[in-house]
């Protein structure tokens, strides 16, 4: 596998750059995109951050969010594709997967299992808590200079990824690397109140309506929710303000995996596993086509929802150990 070094030489060499995250971004993905793409901007080089999603309101704060173009790629001449926070080609959507096949330097850096994009270059390391933690990294390797907003964007990647430092993701290396960046000016108090005390009513009222929709399986181990774009459109809540509904399910005592069923579009369902201790949820999303770590992942599946969730509750029961 490629290392950093060789990632920092081949960054070095480029002149113009694409980075880009996945789809429905979250706070490890712009963070790390933005980071790294203003340090790289302070290199003299041409940068262009890019998504194919909106960027959810909680991350307007993020310094240099108003740079990130969103929808298809940006026309342009890149020498080199740097994908961020993203281990399959699906999570890139449609038109900047067809970047893929284009000749230039592509550079994958994730954290997640898999085997990551195959590009010209692909530097992967599960234990990483956040991509953030290695663009901190590759920033200091690289021997850049890290500024205010950049020690935001990485404080912010970081902090979103580890549940605000709840997840067993957290190693000594993370603390470490948060205690510098808030040398480096992150104000980490004021950035968490603006994560997570700074929602619009509607997000609550959302929350209240997925409560009622709160499931148990028989044995008591696994637990979900659903949110339909009908309760979207109701309470008025957006997407975005489905993040960490299912949270709710996993902190019921006894359950060992939380589920959330979410609605994109009529008959095709996101799901959000979560996994509390004896479970690889990461194992469960592959075999839904989907992915993520052990004790977060994702998949989307197509059906009717009572289908979609006998599927997936079923074998979610039997990775407990129970009998379904
Ligand atoms: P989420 O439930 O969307 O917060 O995702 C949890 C974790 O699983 C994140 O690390 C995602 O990157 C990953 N993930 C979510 N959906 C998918 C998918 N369809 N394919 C692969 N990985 C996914
Ligand atoms: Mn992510
Ligand atoms: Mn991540």
């Amino acid at each position: 596998m490629t290392n950093l070094y060789d990632i920092a030489a081949a960054i070095r060499r480029s002149e113009s750059i694409l980075i880009c995250g996945h789809i429905m971004p979250d706070g490890d993905c712009l963070g790390s995109v933005l980071a790294l793409g203003l340090s790289l901007e302070a290199m003299s080089k041409k940068v262009v951050m890019a998504g194919p999603d909106p960027i959810p309101a909680i991350y307007e704060f993020l310094p240099g969010v108003e740079r990130f173009k969103t929808g298809a790629p940006p026309d342009g001449v890149y020498d080199t594709f740097i994908i961020l926070d993203c281990s399959v080609p699906e999570r890139l959507g449609r038109d900047y997967q067809d970047l893929l096949t284009s000749k230039k330097v592509i550079i994958n850096i994730d954290h997640h299992a898999g085997p990551g994009i195959l590009g010209t270059y692909c530097y992967i390391d599960t234990a990483a808590a956040a991509v953030g933690e290695i663009i901190f990294d590759l920033l200091k390797l690289m021997q850049v200079s890290i500024p205010v907003e950049t020690a935001i964007n990485l404080y912010t990647a970081i902090v979103t990824d580890t549940g605000s430092f709840q997840y067993d993701n957290v190693t000594p290396g993370t603390h470490r690397r948060i205690a510098e960046l808030l040398e480096f000016g992150a104000p980490g108090a004021q950035i968490n109140i603006l994560l997570h005390e700074e929602k619009p009513k509607a997000a609550l009222v959302l929350l209240r309506e997925a409560l009622h929709t709160l499931t148990m399986s028989p044995c008591g181990k696994v637990c979900w929710m659903t949110v339909t774009l009908e309760m979207l459109k109701n309470t008025g809540a957006l997407d975005e303000h489905t993040e960490g509904l299912v949270n709710y399910c996993r902190s019921i005592r006894g359950v060992e995996v939380g589920l959330l069923f979410r609605e994109i579009l009529e008959g095709t369902y996101k799901v959000s596993l979560r996994s509390k201790n004896i479970v690889d949820v990461n194992m469960l999303a592959v075999q839904f086509g989907g992915g993520g770590h052990a004790k977060a992942a994702g998949c989307i599946l197509q059906g009717a929802l009572r289908e979609v969730q006998d599927k997936v509750t079923r074998e979610a029961v039997l990775a407990t150990g129970g009998t379904a």
